[in-house]
Formats: C-alpha cells, structure tokens, sequence
C-alpha cells in the first residue's frame, strides 16, 4: 500500500493481464517477412523471363521455340513436364497445339482469347452434361468442333468448339459464368464456393434464342451430369426442366 498527499492509502496499479494474441511475436513477424521475400523474388524472376520473351520476339517476331515447364494456352497441358514449346505474340503453346495452328485447324488466337471457344469439358461444365452428350451432339451436327490431333494423327487431343461458328446454338461463355457464394459452416467459419450460373436463373429465358436450349430439353435424366454441385441446396438441372410449374 503507498500513502498520497492526503494521507488516504492507494492501492497501487497492477499491470494488465497479459493477452498472448495481442503481444507482438517475432517469430511470426519473421516467417511472414520470409514469405513476401521469396514470393517478391519469384515474381522478380518471372518478371524478368517475362521480359526476356519480350525482347526476343521483338528479334523474332513470328515466334521461337522455348524449353522448360509452361502449361499450353490453348490445352492448359505439359506444365510439369520439361519440354520444347512455341512463344510468339498469342502466348506458349504446346507443338501439339500449335501444330494444329501451322496447319490452319485453329486460328492463333485461340490461345491468347479462351473466350472465343469452348472447350469439350467446358461444354459438359458449362451445360451440366455427361461427356457422351458432347459425343452425341458432334455426331448430331449440333457442335462442329475443331479438332486437335495427336500422335501422328492417331489421337484426338483437344477439341474446341468456336462461338463464332456457332452464333445461334452457343451463348458468349460470359453469359454461362458462376457466381461465389459465402456460407457458414458448422463451425461458424465462412466458407466460399462457385455456384453454376443455372442455380440463380430461369434456364429457359437465359437461353432463349439459343439452339442449344433446345437440344437440352430433349435429354433424358441419364444425361445429366449433377455430380460438381450442391444437390441439397439447388434443384437438380432435370428438375427445372421437367418440373410442373402448376
Ligand atoms: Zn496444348
């Protein structure tokens, strides 16, 4: 106990209770500080490959072979393989990929605008259907794909489906994109994920005007690929065409 002035007794201050998540802790200050310098030093290097690119196709502008681990822009393969691809000014490309460019299959600009074609998958994503219906619809005529050959031309490689060749049966692929939602889950935390664009429209006026809605209403159950989203919490593509409104 101390006496002030006045004589009266004050008890002295206690320092506060100490509260671990507020006390700064150097170690993790150090491993955060480690960690933005390895990430500023790999975008430094790719900043400076980037630059490289360049300056070479400046020297070489219809392009040069380059060496190492890039993922194609067109098939999105051979990223983790070491291998020769072509760079020119649409991007790097796999020689499978640009093979079918040299040969006049697809045009170049296939790989530097994704937006101007589907991809197979894209089509079984984007419409909710099984990989045989994109089989179907080829046989059908209802798609006209480029295709990609591999292999000598023994193997097909990638097909790509134009949505310039397919002005009244194809929507821009913009028109098809999901939108993030947030949730809570049982522990409380926020959690985030991509719900299909058919989960939060009318199908039928989305695509009205597309040749492709009415190939859609004519598959049976069976050709419905439900399986990459929630089931509990969105009706199931079948139900929305076949339900009864009334
Ligand atoms: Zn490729």
């Amino acid at each position: 106990m101390q006496s002030s002035d006045d004589g009266t007794q004050t008890i002295p201050k206690q320092p506060p209770p100490r509260d671990p998540d507020r006390e700064f802790d150097w170690e993790k200050a150090y491993q955060f500080a480690d960690g933005m310098l390895r990430l500023s030093e790999l975008c430094f290097d790719t900043w400076k490959e980037e630059l490289h690119r360049e300056r070479k196709l400046k020297e070489f502008p219809k392009g040069f072979p380059i060496d190492g681990r890039y993922p194609c822009a067109i098939c999105g393969k051979h990223a983790s393989e070491e291998e020769q691809h072509w760079c020119d000014e649409y991007g790097i490309k796999c020689r499978i990929c640009q093979d079918a460019i040299d040969s006049g299959e697809i045009p170049a600009s296939a790989a530097s605008d994704s937006e101007s074609w589907y991809s197979a998958f894209d089509i079984e994503h984007s419409f909710d259907v099984k990989s045989k219906v994109v089989r179907r619809w080829v046989k059908e005529g209802v798609l006209k794909p480029r295709t990609i050959m591999s292999n000598g031309g023994q193997s097909v490689h990638m097909q790509l489906f134009f949505i310039e060749e397919h002005k009244d049966t194809l929507p821009p692929k913009e028109l098809l994109e999901g939108r993030s939602v947030k949730e809570k889950t049982k522990d409380g935390q926020d959690a985030f994920y991509t719900e299909p664009w058919f989960c939060s429209v009318n199908i039928v006026e989305h695509l009205k005007g597309y040749k492709i809605l009415e190939h859609m209403q004519k598959l049976s159950e069976n050709d419905w690929n439900t399986k990459h989203f929630k089931l509990s919490m969105v009706p199931a593509m079948p139900y929305l065409f076949y339900a009864d409104p009334l």
